[in-house]
């Protein structure tokens, strides 16, 4: 592992040009087969983004234009900083700072969550809409609905913030709309949108938008009335544990005797009434005490 370190810092220092570019293919080929495996990863990862750094800012210094070699370490290094989280973003960010590698630091803000700075530059910088839309959709892989929203507003807010005087700009932000209706809330949308748009400019967007509302409308209807079966089920469970409380107490006296209770247990009639078990049995025997029951039962 001394050894890599070595050899890394050996091709940063190098001026060397072809000396360099071969030594970094080996090097790369180690770091990636050697270190995605160790702990040590951190220190491996932030060195090969330097390296690939040094040896671009190194050749756009001394040739204009893009020559194949640049281009080809351009998009290593671009997918080193998309694919790893094991380099050191500020470290890398700082020397990115300054120099004309707009991507580059776009990819480096997305990795600090600063995701508003990442799409000034694509848009604003790099006048790259299509890379910002791309943007918006692998920072939000993995994560929950509100997040993916939440970037495509800040992209939308973003084409539309300075007035949307911009002709192109305009027309980004209603394709964006157009195209991705379903990564909107649209009553949000709506507030940040221009008064001057014609419906018209945004009917792909808004169809989509009012299709996604009834859409919800109707799946909240459903979970709303198997919500209300289930509360349903509930109050009927209840009603049955609980029943109807019955107090007896020392002051309450049988309807049949007019004798206070001595014991727990009682026998209560539908229409409420409360008497003696064994006045209970007595009055089975004896239909006519119904009449009477109840005409008591009427009394108290
Ligand atoms: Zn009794």
């Amino acid at each position: 592992m001394t050894a890599l370190v070595r050899m890394l810092q050996t091709v940063v220092k190098s001026s060397a040009c072809f000396d360099e570019y071969e030594l970094m293919n080996n090097a790369e080929s180690i770091v990636l087969s050697e270190c995605l495996s160790t702990s040590g990863g951190e220190k491996y990862h932030t060195h090969l983004a330097a390296l690939y750094l040094e040896a671009i800012l190194q050749r756009k210094s001394v040739t204009t234009g893009n020559c194949t070699e640049t281009t080809e370490l351009l998009s290593k290094l671009r997918s080193l900083l998309q694919k790893s989280d094991l380099y050191r973003v500020h470290f890398i960010l700082d020397k990115v700072r300054g120099t004309d590698l707009h991507m580059e630091s776009a990819i480096l803000y997305g990795k600090l969550e600063e995701h508003e700075k990442a799409l000034h530059i694509l848009v604003h910088e790099l006048k790259d809409f299509h890379a910002a839309e791309e943007y918006c959709i692998w920072n939000s892989e993995n994560r929950d609905l509100q997040y993916r929203r939440r970037l495509f507003h800040m992209l939308l807010s973003v084409y539309l913030n300075p007035g949307a005087s911009d002709y192109a700009l305009v027309m980004a932000a209603v394709d964006l709309l157009n195209n991705h209706a379903a990564e909107f809330d649209a009553a949000l949308v709506l507030q940040l949108v221009p008064d001057s748009w014609s419906v018209q400019l945004l009917s792909p967007f808004l169809a989509g938008a009012v299709r996604q509302s009834i859409h919800t409308k109707r799946m909240t209807q459903a979970a709303l009335g198997l919500a209300q079966a289930e509360n349903l089920i509930y109050k009927y469970e209840k009603v049955k544990q609980k029943g109807t409380p019955i107090l007896l107490s020392d002051k309450k006296v049988c309807q049949v005797c007019q004798n206070p209770f001595c014991e727990p247990v009682f026998v209560r009639y539908p229409n409420g009434g409360m008497v003696h078990t064994h006045c209970a049995a007595n009055r089975r025997l004896n239909s006519n005490m119904a009449h009477h029951s109840s005409t008591s039962s009427n009394q108290t």
